[in-house]
């Protein structure tokens, strides 16, 4: 399966009030569009990239073939747009596709990986962030409050199987965006925890306030690193990063004991400050006993998100004399990469043994420890 990006670049700039379509317009040194195209074609899950630019302005956007991107003329409207891109993507029913609004430059590959992670539940999905703000309704005579429960502004992109959207935009009408295209045909909608910087460009002043969204020098970072233990007892499997590795022991632990996953989830934690595993997954509750580490990670990476922060890469260390870690690193690697939403090449999984000194030398356990980078989210 294969995941196609497709960013609309349609609008001409009228409504924005300058001669330059927003998209051109430039932005530290990029253009808005080349914001996007770049997090896009650089993405690793990312196949093919595809523009959909407006009609009879093939000339100006010319220079972007020799890119290896490929770009398509739109319709008359967004989701005319969206069918010529969908068009010449053509993929099969179950590839994914990203559709993205290039007037939106501060997409981050970690958004794309989660988006594409999604789709393993979901018909369609996309980035939205609660609503902060009061929400009134004016009417001709009187001001009325709105509940803002359960409100979210979506973002893109909106990310799809092709054969979901491709069916739902055939059936007639004009749409808000694509997601409601599909809930018009009943699809199933993900909502992932959305960005600041994913903001759309739609006043002349927005321009100056991703500047500093996405200016590198306010972009703060953080460290984490973790470090866990455990001992070998009764079983023939021991878990790693997800992966069950056949063995003539097992780990003693409340949970799968999967020290890898446990360091990773202290290092998210404690780059953000926000305690440790033991801490919001206590071994005296009941609830954890037995459960997949996969739950406190995923978790972690939902408290540092929901934070304002995303994880940029992970680096684990495994110490052991056996099992071998080396045959089966490349799956924990993907398996850390689908659990955190990370891109693939920014998972890094490594071993090392003791030279049999010390508890691990003995055989006695495992050790782990991980270090990662968190970036601030707008
Ligand atoms: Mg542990």
């Amino acid at each position: 399966m294969k995941t196609v990006g497709i960013i609309v670049a349609g609008g001409r700039g009228a409504r924005f009030g300058t001669k330059t379509p927003k998209q051109f317009l430039m932005l530290l040194g990029r253009s808005v569009l080349d914001w996007s195209l770049e997090t896009f074609s650089n993405h690793p899950e990312i196949s093919r990239t595809i523009i959909v630019i407006p009609k009879g302005d093939l000339g100006a956007y010319r220079h972007l073939r020799t890119m290896n991107i490929e770009v398509v003329e739109g319709g008359d409207s967004r989701t005319q747009s969206v069918q010529a891109g969908l068009k010449i993507a053509n993929c099969d029913a179950n590839d994914s596709v990203l559709i993205h609004d290039a007037a939106r430059p501060g997409i981050r590959p970690a958004i794309i990986s989660q988006l594409v992670s999604a789709l393993q539940r979901a018909d369609g999905a996309a980035p939205a962030l609660p609503i902060a703000d009061a929400l009134k309704r004016r009417t001709d005579s009187a001001v009325a409050d709105v509940s803002r429960d359960n409100l979210f502004a979506v973002q893109t992109p909106q990310a799809f199987k092709f054969g979901s959207i491709s069916k739902a935009l055939d059936d007639a009408g004009s749409f808000v965006d694509d997601l409601a295209a599909l809930e018009a045909i009943g699809g199933r909608i993900e909502l992932i925890p959305g960005v600041a910087a994913l903001m759309k460009i739609t006043h002349p002043g927005d321009l100056e306030h991703l500047e500093r969204l996405l200016s590198p020098s306010t972009t703060s970072q953080r460290i984490g690193s973790g470090f866990d233990v455990h001992a070998f007892g009764d079983g023939d499997h021991v878990t790693l990063c997800g992966v069950e590795i056949a063995f003539d022991r097992g780990l003693a632990g409340h949970s799968d004991a999967d020290v890898a996953w446990h360091a990773l989830t202290d290092a998210i934690l404690g780059a953000a400050a926000l305690g440790d595993i033991g801490d919001h997954f206590p071994p005296s509750d009941p609830q954890w006993k037995d459960v997949s580490s996969e739950v406190f990670l995923s978790q972690a990476v939902e408290l540092i998100t929901a934070d304002g922060w995303c994880v940029s890469n992970c680096d684990m260390t495994i110490i052991c004399e056996s099992p071998k870690i080396k045959p089966h690193r490349d799956a924990m690697r993907r398996r850390t990469a689908d659990a955190t939403g990370l891109p693939l090449d920014a998972v890094s999984v490594k071993a090392t043994t003791t030279e049999q000194l010390g508890f691990t030398g003995r055989g006695e356990g495992i050790a782990a420890q991980a270090s990662v980078i968190l970036i601030k989210q707008g």
